[in-house]
Formats: C-alpha cells, sequence, structure tokens
C-alpha cells in the first residue's frame, strides 16, 4: 500500500475533541487505501511549560535532561491518537522515537536524524496495521539517550519518515491553511501562497517563519519529499494548503515572496578587543562550543589596534553566551573591556528568489524603514534574503510597511 505520512501540530491536538477530529482526517486516509503514518506534536502549550520547569530548576541546564523531560508531551498524544484511532475501528499503535528506533546524534537539544530504519513498522503494516502513530520531536542518541530535534522539530520528524519510507506525501496540518506571504497573525492583508520554492522556504524557516521548522525543508529539499502545510480545521481536499515544491514548478518567480521575523533576538557588542589574527576564532569558538547560535557578525574599523565585535543571537542564549566569553578572558584567550548585551532587538527579512535578477530590493527596504524612522542596527544578505536588526519595538510596524512596499498583498502563485 501507499504509505502518507500525516503530521499534526500543538493546536491540532490540543484537546481530545482536536485528537479526534485529527483521527478522522486519518481515517479519511485510510479509507483511500493509504498506509498512514501520523507524527504528532505535544499539545499547544505543553512543551513550553516543559521547558520553563527546566528553566526554573537549572537556567543553565544539562542538555540531556532537558531532552528527556521536554520530549515527553509527544508521548502523551501519540498514545492518545492510538486509542482514539482504534475507539474508530482503526487498526492503529504508538510509537514513541527510541522504539522505531529514530537514530540521531548525540547533538542534545538539535539533535539531527541519522537513520530511521523502515522494518519494524513495515512488518506492522504487512500485518495489516494501518496507522503507526509516532511521537514527533524525538529521538535516541549512539549513547542511548532521549534526544530532540530543536523546537518545531515534529515538522523534521514527519519528513525524515516521508523520506525514509518513499511516501507519496508530507502533509503538515497545523493552525493556519498554509504559507503566506508573511505571518497572518502580524497582518490581515498577508496572502496564501499556492506553492512556494524549497530554497525560499527554506531562508524563511531559517528566519523565523516557523510555520516550518528549517531542517524539514533542509530535508525535503534534498530527498525531494512532496510537502504540503495545510490547516487541520478546514475542509479536506487533495488541492487545499501550500506545496513547497522545486523552483522550476513555480512558473512566475516573485522578487520578493515572504517577509520574515524573529521576535526575540539579541545583539551583543565585545567592546575594545585586540585587532589581531584569530581573534575571531577565539570569540566564536567557545560561542560554538556553548551552543550559542551566532547570526549575523560585524566587526567594526579598528583603532590603535582594537576594535569592537558585533554579533547577534537568540535572546535566551545571552547567558550563555556571556559565560562562554567571560571564560574566555579568565582564561586569557581575550580581552575585552566590556560586553553589552541589547535584548531588545529583533530581525526582520525580505525573502525573494527573484533578488538573484533584479537589484535594487536592498535599496527599496533600507527606504521603507528609514521612513518609518526605524534605525537600522545591523544588515545581512544573502543571494535571496536581505535582513535587519532593529528595535523590537518596530517590529510589526516594519513588516507591515514592508509587505506593503512590496505589494504582496497582490502576490498570486
Ligand atoms: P504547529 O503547532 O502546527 O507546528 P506552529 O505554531 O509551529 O504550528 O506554526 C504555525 C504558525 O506559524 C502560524 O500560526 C503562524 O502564526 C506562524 N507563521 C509565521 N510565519 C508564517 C507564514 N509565513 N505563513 C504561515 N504561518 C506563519
Ligand atoms: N512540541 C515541540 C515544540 O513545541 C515540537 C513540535 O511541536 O514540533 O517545539
Ligand atoms: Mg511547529
Amino acid at each position: 500500500m501507499p504509505v502518507l505520512v500525516m503530521k499534526f501540530g500543538g493546536t491540532s491536538v490540543a484537546n481530545l475533541d482536536r485528537i479526534r477530529r485529527a483521527a478522522k482526517r486519518v481515517g479519511v486516509e485510510v479509507a483511500k487505501g493509504y498506509d498512514v503514518i501520523v507524527i504528532v506534536s505535544a499539545m499547544s502549550g505543553k512543551t513550553n511549560e516543559l521547558v520553563g520547569w527546566v528553566d526554573e530548576v537549572s537556567p543553565l541546564h544539562d542538555a540531556r535532561e532537558y531532552d528527556a523531560i521536554v520530549s515527553s508531551g509527544e508521548n502523551v498524544t501519540a498514545g492518545l491518537m492510538a486509542l482514539t484511532l482504534q475507539e474508530m475501528n482503526v487498526e492503529a499503535r504508538s510509537w514513541q522515537g527510541w522504539q522505531v528506533p529514530l537514530k540521531t546524534n548525540s547533538t542534545h537539544s538539535a539533535a539531527r536524524i541519522d537513520d530511521i530504519p523502515t522494518d519494524n513498522i513495515s512488518a506492522k503494516f504487512a500485518d495489516g496495521m494501518r496507522v503507526a502513530v509516532v511521537a514527533g520531536f524525538q529521538g535516541v542518541s549512539p549513547e542511548n539517550r532521549i534526544t530532540t530535534l530543536g523546537r518545531g522539530g515534529s515538522d523534521t520528524t514527519a519528513v525524515a519518515f516521508a523520506a525514509a519510507f518513499d511516501a507519496v506525501r508530507c502533509d503538515i496540518y497545523t493552525d493556519v491553511d498554509g504559507v503566506y506571504t508573511t505571518d497572518p497573525r502580524i497582518t490581515d492583508k498577508a496572502r496564501k501562497l499556492d506553492k512556494i520554492a524549497f530554497e525560499e522556504m527554506l531562508e524563511l524557516a531559517s528566519l523565523g517563519a516557523k510555520v516550518l521548522q528549517t531542517r524539514s525543508v533542509e530535508l525535503a529539499m534534498r530527498f525531494n519529499v512532496k510537502l504540503r502545510v495545510l490547516s487541520s480545521f478546514e475542509e479536506q481536499s487533495d488541492s487545499a494548503g501550500t506545496l513547497v515544491c522545486a523552483e522550476e514548478e513555480i512558473m512566475e518567480q516573485n522578487v520578493v515572496s515572504g517577509i520574515a521575523y524573529s521576535r526575540d533576538e539579541a545583539k551583543m557588542t565585545l567592546v575594545s578587543i585586540a585587532d589581531r589574527p584569530g581573534i575571531a576564532a577565539a570569540i566564536f569558538v567557545p560561542l560554538s562550543e556553548a551552543g550559542v547560535n551566532v547570526d549575523m557578525i560585524i566587526q567594526n574599523i579598528s583603532e590603535e589596534g582594537r576594535t569592537d565585535m558585533t554579533f547577534s543571537c537568540p535572546v535566551d542564549q545571552v547567558a550563555r553566551a556571556q559565560k562562554a566569553l567571560s571564560d574566555a578572558k579568565d582564561s586569557g584567550d581575550i580581552n575585552f573591556h566590556d560586553l553589552i548585551a541589547d535584548t531588545d532587538v529583533s530581525k526582520v527579512s525580505a525573502v525573494g528568489i527573484g533578488m538573484r535578477s533584479q537589484s535594487g530590493v536592498a535599496a527599496k527596504m533600507f527606504k521603507v524603514l528609514s521612513d518609518e524612522g526605524v534605525n537600522i542596527k545591523v544588515i545581512a544578505t544573502s543571494e535571496i534574503k536581505i535582513s535587519v536588526l532593529i528595535d523590537r519595538k518596530y517590529m510589526e510596524l516594519a513588516v507591515q510597511s514592508l509587505h506593503d512596499a512590496f505589494e504582496l498583498e497582490k502576490l498570486a502563485t
């Protein structure tokens, strides 16, 4: 039988009623003849609650215990979904990550998937089971410890299963009916895209559009998984939602296809460091070893052999960054006069494949922000994106005015 992967996010399994509703959708696909692999998230809010408990008990926690705790929300929904399906007379059972086993590396809280052996679940399908319900977000390390794939990681579990089982499609059911030109919570002018290219989705996701986890898009692109994002609250149809697909499947590329934002960023500045060969490594190696995800970096012009270095990272990693840098200072590897953390900044980005062939997008973006009186603190660009770091209080205004300026409400794909 052809295999279909259906992933239900937190809001789609938020309570028993919603689990029933999701199970009914699964039942429809089973009736069409698919063997279905259902990937579930924790009930909405659950993972945040678990993370909150971890932070309260131990702010600079042991990541192995973090994973043991925050992975547990998915165990509950996997079991409940299997039971609900059984009540509907659909043959189903649940799997936790380690039972599959979904094998990952040992990078706790941001583990990468190494392998998903299919024999276990395939044998059950061959025996007549119709639905395998798998707890998303979690796996097992070579040391036999529970790992998690990073926040939003159930999307990645879903795509990885679709690739491993050569599924006909991977449907991501969520609380919006597709991928929009920007987060529909920020402006009601946001428009749903019928199709979006893998590369654009990859940029939007990595720049903060949390509708899909970045790794899931990477995997879908690499294994050519047919990936669809759709609402678990609307009518079921084969053409609903947004298809994430190869660039060639989209007739006309937009100069800008979407605006993404990442609300909780921090800008860190090391004041007066020696401008010498090896200084960047001396700063960023300890940060990376401490698990800090450094994003934008600028080094200022040096004066009398000293310079300032600025970088951005997620705001919840500031304490880690401060500790790593002060440890490096104590051990004499680097020296700086001051470390300033500006924790009130957000990143706003414009993304579009059409930027490759059209100039002037950056200039337009800066002009729009300047007209709104928004000061740009850091700029980063790549072939298909421009990102700026700005004060958090201007974030929504910046997203809305860029969405207007690039006329995204008129976009049709
Ligand atoms: P789930 O719990 O189903 O995984 P998420 O909350 O992770 O859902 O992702 C869905 C949310 O992503 C939407 O509610 C929306 O607010 C947000 N979002 C951000 N950017 C976009 C975008 N460009 N298109 C659609 N949704 C977006
Ligand atoms: N429950 C996890 C989270 O909230 C994984 C997911 O929902 O994708 O991050
Ligand atoms: Mg999600």
